[in-house]
């Protein structure tokens, strides 16, 4: 179609096989990657989504419980606690013998004021302003809890050394899990009390538990980390419970199960190519052999024959009717090429026989002399010759004298043999590049090129001359007979015609001075 222009044809395709990556093997190897790929993708992404989001959902159910749990355990102790830190009576030193230090399972001990140039003096002020509780850090590291009883004097009532260590036993059977861990903090977020893994949390001194959850978990940063953390408050002083845990512990089981997943996906996918290759191969191998042989076929090859697979499919097929198709197009070929042989022989013999037929066209049968047909062609091409050259060409008509007497004599066969020998000695007599034909009859005619008129009379008489001594025989003639010619010659001087008729009125002429003489016509002696 106009504007359409040719597909290029590749190096590749040309010699039968697909550039890279065009070959069907490997579209069907992308694609089936593509689509494995993509679906595992959306599917592991779906999954790992909703097993997310049930993992925070029991994490959200179960944390909230735990931390329920945990305030219930750890509220009643700390009031406990509270009141079980009495002061001792006025008058009486804290000493470990005192009364008052009431219920030991909370405090190890009471500590008397005076061990108190160990206590920081944040927590004496703490306790003057009658804030009611200071924690406080005894020499040998231990936490304290003081309460301000004696408001009369403002002085620090009692101490005593709280067994915080006594609650994380308590606490551990209310974690949901390894990977949690409950910090029980004062009310600035002061660390009293970690069970559990809280290494990601490290050994910092204030929490930041007012960006942490009420009750419910909130996803955080603390440092580098991200945790998920929820706090809940307890009656005394304000302190709080709360339940951290490192997200990435938190999800670690997710993350393992991922990673599984991902595996897995990997060796399916990588399984679907391989097989994918394999049975595309199995169709493209042999279909890039049946290209191969369909461009040596294009390029003019058929003695070829494809290893016909064995399995009946498609293919199978496919190849068995190529094979049959090549076969068929040997025989047709074979047929073709003996009518071709066959065709160019005839038309050899057509040429041969149009040859002789052209020749025998232009020739007399009787003297073998050109005709007086070829004479006209001839004479027309000589004249456009001459003309050109501006050479001379003479003109001889020749006429047997009295042949109607011999022929009354020696019959129309004596008559045909003088015919063919006259003939022989006017050849003999011309040059190569005269024209020697009959005219008709017992007349004949020669054409001389580059010959003026005295040459054209040389040449007649010479003819006349070699007739008229040469010695007839014939079959019925008992003795030599002898023959005479008239000859009439003109000159061309550039009129066809009057060429022609002067060369007839010479020879008109020599029959009128007595035949067998040469005359040559008056216009061109002058
Ligand atoms: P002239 O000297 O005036 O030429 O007389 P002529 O007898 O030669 O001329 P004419 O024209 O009277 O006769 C020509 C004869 O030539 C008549 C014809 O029978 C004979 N002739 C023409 N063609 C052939 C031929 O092919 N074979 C034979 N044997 N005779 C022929
Ligand atoms: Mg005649
Ligand atoms: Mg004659």
């Amino acid at each position: 179609m106009e504007g359409e222009s040719e597909p290029e044809i590749t190096e590749s395709q040309r010699e039968g096989r697909p550039a890279a990556f065009a070959s069907l093997a490997h579209q069907i190897v992308v694609f089936v990657f593509t689509a494995t790929f993509v679906t595992a993708m959306l599917a592991s992404w779906v999954a790992i989504q909703s097993s997310r989001s049930s993992l925070r959902e029991t994490a959200d159910r179960l944390y909230g419980v735990s931390l329920r749990q945990a305030s219930e355990r750890v509220e009643p102790w700390l009031v406990a606690m509270r009141a079980d830190l009495r002061c001792p009576p006025a008058g009486q030193s804290a000493t470990p013998q005192a009364p008052w230090v009431g219920q030991a399972s909370f405090y190890t001990e009471p500590t008397p004021t005076d061990a108190w140039g160990e206590v920081p003096q944040g927590a004496q002020a703490a306790l003057r302003a009658d804030t009611g509780i200071a924690l406080v850090t005894l020499a040998d590291g231990r936490l304290g809890v003081a309460l301000a009883t004696l408001p009369a004097s403002r002085e620090p009532g009692c101490v005593g050394i709280a067994r915080f260590d006594a609650l994380a036993p308590v606490l551990a059977l209310a974690l949901p899990s390894d990977d949690a861990a409950f910090v029980l903090t004062d009310a600035s977020g002061r660390a009293l009390l970690q069970t559990g893994d809280t290494s990601f949390l490290g050994n910092a001194e204030r929490l930041p538990i007012e960006n942490w959850g009420q009750e419910r978990l909130r996803e955080t940063r603390f440092g580098s980390e991200e945790i998920l953390a929820a706090t809940r408050s307890l009656a005394p002083w304000g302190w709080r419970i709360a339940i951290v845990a490192s997200t990435r512990s938190l999800y670690a089981p997710l993350v393992a199960s991922i990673q599984r997943v991902l595996l897995i996906d990997a060796v399916v996918i990588a399984l679907f190519c391989v097989f994918a290759y394999r049975v595309t191969s199995r169709v493209t191998g042999p279909i890039g052999q049946l290209s191969a042989v369909a461009r040596r076929v294009a390029d003019g090859e058929t003695a070829l024959e494809i290893p016909e697979p064995p399995q009946r499919d498609e293919i199978g097929i496919l190849t068995r009717a190529f094979n049959a198709m090549l076969r068929r197009q040997r025989e047709y070929q074979t047929e073709i090429e003996s009518t071709n042989r066959r065709l160019q022989d005839r038309y050899a013999a057509l040429q041969q026989a149009t040859e002789v037929l052209n020749q025998l066209s232009i020739t007399d049968g009787l003297t073998k002399l050109h005709n007086h047909r070829f004479f006209q062609d001839h004479l027309t091409r000589e004249i456009r010759r001459v003309e050109r050259a501006r050479e001379d060409l003479a003109m001889l008509i020749i006429d047997i004298d009295d042949f109607k007497k011999l022929n009354d004599q020696y019959g129309h066969a004596g008559g045909d043999e003088v015919l063919a020998r006259i003939a022989g000695i006017l050849n003999a007599a011309v040059r190569g590049g005269d024209l020697c034909a009959r005219y008709g009859g017992e007349e004949f005619v020669i054409l001389a090129p580059n010959t003026d008129i005295e040459g054209g009379y040389a040449l007649a008489e010479k003819t006349r001359m070699a007739i008229e001594e040469t010695d007839f025989l014939i079959d019925e003639a008992f003795e030599a007979l002898k023959v005479t010619v008239s000859i009439g010659v003109a000159a061309y001087r550039g009129d066809r015609k009057a060429f022609f008729g002067k060369a007839d009125q010479a020879l008109y002429q020599a029959k009128a001075n007595g035949k067998n003489c040469v005359v040559v016509h008056p216009d061109d002696l002058a």
